[in-house]
């Protein structure tokens, strides 16, 4: 058989053969490996010992700027400031090019400049694009080189684990826990797990690793197994790629975690009305029923269609404003409303993914502010998605079943035995 289980089964195999049956060999003995603080305000201005060598370059010869992108600043006003002419920027911009794109520079991204200490000119240009990527440019007389580069980053694996008292939320930082896995938890239970919902007692343990740069804690990665419990009922997750295609989480039933639906066409929203059949208009003043479910976020927040299918309708009225409409299949259809503009390659007949930007959050038609109101159909009925029992999106195939089910034990068997570090939480009055 040909399964590529990527990094996962990898790593399984290594800590199941490590020494210790149960852990990884990187693993610590504490159940909580602690996260620095990371400031991530704190402005790098100057370095006050020049290292001896950054992104793998010596910095004998050279001082060395660092910073972070200001608001507003543009790259050739950082690199002019380096002694670099206007007609030398241009020249990077143009060999940066299908490379670099400077106009993705982000605000608040750190980066470094090596000038030369005889001729005060800028020669080497780094930028962090993210946590673990960079872009390294040399500018020498004659030649200009740009390279977009992976950072050497350090991956320990570790646990993390917590019994709720208030939100999820506090419960992590509470736990020194990295605030990351939060939304990760929200991700992957977004159908199974009714955050709003939870209550004293609830616990997750999650088996993942820590992401460290120069041993500074940037993040987390590799989520491969969580338990949550809910309501005194677990809810399990192992993640698993097949043929080293799409990764998804399945249960210990080998059932996808992923709903056919997303839960919401906004990654970040408030609900702020709901399905309902008698409702005071707030623009009409009277009363009637309210047939979708409104999302407030700011203007411009994209808008994804919750699931795969066909856009039938892209148009506007004056109560729907710009709205888009998708056909999932027979039984369901899809409708976003109120948008400010839709995404200029979706169009009547287009072909849309799950997750997919169809348009933008805004308040045209009949509206008080900016959201997006969904409506769910269901055989050719407006009905609430939230009181539906939707299909799961996809199960495991049979032939991956051999290689899952004893995964998933081991994992399991993990994460059984982690112990959680606040204790003294647990079912507290
Ligand atoms: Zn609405």
């Amino acid at each position: 058989m040909k399964f590529i289980y990527k990094l996962f089964f990898l790593t399984l195999i290594i800590f199941l053969t490590s020494c210790n049956y149960n852990k990884p060999s990187k693993f610590s003995t504490s159940s909580v490996i602690p996260i620095p603080d990371v400031d991530l305000q704190k402005k790098a201005v100057s370095f006050a010992t020049i290292p001896k060598e950054i992104f793998g370059v010596k910095t004998d010869g050279y001082t060395l700027h660092g910073d972070k992108v200001q608001k507003g600043e543009f790259p050739a006003e950082i690199l002019q400031s380096c002694n670099l002419s206007s007609l030398e920027v241009h020249n990077l911009v143009e060999a940066a090019k299908g490379k670099f794109d400077f106009r993705n520079m982000k605000v608040g991204r750190p980066y470094s400049v090596l000038c030369n200490k005889e001729t005060n000119k800028a020669e080497y240009f780094f930028y962090e694009i993210d946590p673990e990527n960079y872009a390294k440019f040399y500018i020498g007389n004659d030649t200009l080189n740009v390279e977009i580069k992976e950072k050497d980053i350090e991956k320990v694996w570790t646990e993390s684990a917590g019994i709720i008292k208030n939100s999820l939320y506090e419960t992590v930082l509470q736990n020194n826990l990295s605030p990351k896995l939060v939304q990760e938890l929200a991700d992957i239970y977004a159908w199974s797990v009714d955050f709003f919902k939870i209550k004293e007692g609830d616990s997750f343990k999650v088996l993942h690793k820590n992401k460290y740069d120069n041993g500074q804690y940037i993040g987390i990665s590799d989520v491969v197994a969580v338990v949550f419990n809910h309501h005194g009922q677990n809810y399990y997750a192992f993640y698993l790629e097949d043929d080293g295609e799409f990764g998804a989480f399945y249960d210990e039933k080998a059932e996808s975690l992923e709903g056919a639906f997303l839960k919401a066409p906004l990654k970040f929203y408030r609900i702020s009305s709901r399905y309902q059949m008698n409702r005071k208009h707030p623009v009409l003043g009277y009363t009637r029923a309210h047939l979708g479910t409104d999302y407030a976020a700011p203007k411009g927040t994209p808008i994804l269609a919750t699931a795969n299918g066909v856009v039938t309708k892209r148009g506007y009225t004056r109560g729907n404003g710009n709205y888009v409409k998708i056909k999932h299949n027979e039984t369901y259809s899809t409708q976003y409303l109120h948008m400010s503009k839709f995404k200029s390659d979706v169009k009547k007949g287009t072909r849309v993914k799950q997750g997919q930007v169809i348009g933008y959050v805004g308040s045209t038609g009949l509206a008080t502010g900016p959201h997006v109101c969904y409506r769910f159909w269901k055989n050719g009925k407006q009905v609430d998605p939230y009181k539906q029992k939707l299909p799961s999106n996809k199960k495991l195939k049979e032939a991956y079943h051999e290689t899952f089910f004893p995964y998933a034990d081991s994992l399991k068997t993990i994460l059984n035995k982690m112990e959680f570090s606040n204790k003294d939480l647990a079912f507290k009055e």
